[in-house]
């Protein structure tokens, strides 16, 4: 049955090109994963270090740079970054989240910023 024979062997081709296809996808897939990786990495790089430039330290504590220039008027702590607070507005700047204190009390701020401000004028 010459017919049935070359169906098969064209079935056969199919199943060869499928399988190839398969492993080409396959393939591709294990390389998107790895690229999308790298993207990830290379990603939280650039936010780190764009997130470390947009913080000054002055005096012991860190202040956040804005985009339009000058500074936001919060201290953020030098061992987490996170924002720090001052008891009473009288009591050294201090960060709930890993207890760290500044040589910084809440009602020299408004001083201490404008200090900031003509010393990073550059
Ligand atoms: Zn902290």
């Amino acid at each position: 049955m010459p017919a049935k024979l070359v169906e098969t062997k064209h079935l056969g081709t199919s199943k060869d090109r499928i399988a190839a296809l398969e492993r080409e996808l396959m393939q591709l897939r294990r390389e998107v994963g790895l690229l999308r990786g790298l993207v990830g990495e290379v990603d939280r790089k650039v936010s780190a270090k764009a997130a470390e430039e947009e913080l000054v330290e002055y005096r012991g504590a860190l202040f956040r740079r804005k985009v339009t220039g000058g500074f936001h008027e919060e201290v953020y702590c030098p061992s987490c970054r996170q924002p720090m607070r001052s008891p009473q507005n009288e009591l050294n700047f201090n960060c709930r989240n890993c207890q760290t204190w500044v040589n910084i009390k809440g009602h020299e701020l408004p001083e201490v910023m404008d200090k900031l401000r003509r010393f990073d004028r550059r």
